[in-house]
């Protein structure tokens, strides 16, 4: 704002005055505006009004006994987190086993029962025809024979080790 005129103390408006009040308060006016929000405020109920709620509110905040946590902040938030609990499930965390050995990992048609059913009835009878003579023992029949046995040999293997993995757990629990 232009301090052409700044002898006169032209008046402010309320916005205006308004504005400078926190810096006005803070010192940090230059000498002729901090007199124009003095004469303002001291004919203006609205804005002394104003002014008496920042400088409440600065004494409140300067009041205030201490702007580090108290020294026991740390213990009592501590000492708020449920640890009974979290200990109350240490059996289910070490129970945990890596997700590749988790059922849900395998592809959905390698879980299906009908899918590994069928996989080891293909293998059994590709075997059986084989040692009967009635397929030729080719590449081609181990071929079938193997690929038949994958989905069921691959979830048995799973559910051992997974088994195995939380037999471990268990007694690594109970040491
Ligand atoms: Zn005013």
């Amino acid at each position: 704002m232009s301090e052409q005129h700044s002898r006169e103390a032209p008046h402010l408006t309320c916005v205006e005055c308004q504005r400078s009040l926190q810096e006005y308060l803070d010192g940090g006016l230059e000498k002729p505006e901090s007199m124009r929000v003095f004469l303002h405020v001291r004919d203006c109920t609205d804005c002394a009004e104003e002014l008496g709620r920042i400088e409440q509110l600065v004494a409140l905040l300067e009041s205030l006994p201490e702007r580090e946590p108290p020294a026991e902040f740390d213990a009592r938030i501590l000492a708020s987190v449920p640890y009974d609990s979290y200990r109350a499930m240490a059996g289910l965390r070490r129970a945990r086993v890596p997700v590749f050995l988790e059922e849900e990992s395998l592809p959905a048609w390698m879980r299906a029962r009908a899918v590994r059913y069928a996989g080891t009835a293909i293998a059994v009878v590709a075997v059986a025809a084989r040692l009967t003579g009635l397929l030729p023992d080719t590449a081609v029949t181990t071929v079938v024979a193997a690929a038949g046995l994958v989905p069921g040999a691959a979830y048995a293997l799973q559910g051992m080790a997974r088994r195995l993995v939380l037999a471990l757990g268990q007694s690594g629990e109970r040491a």
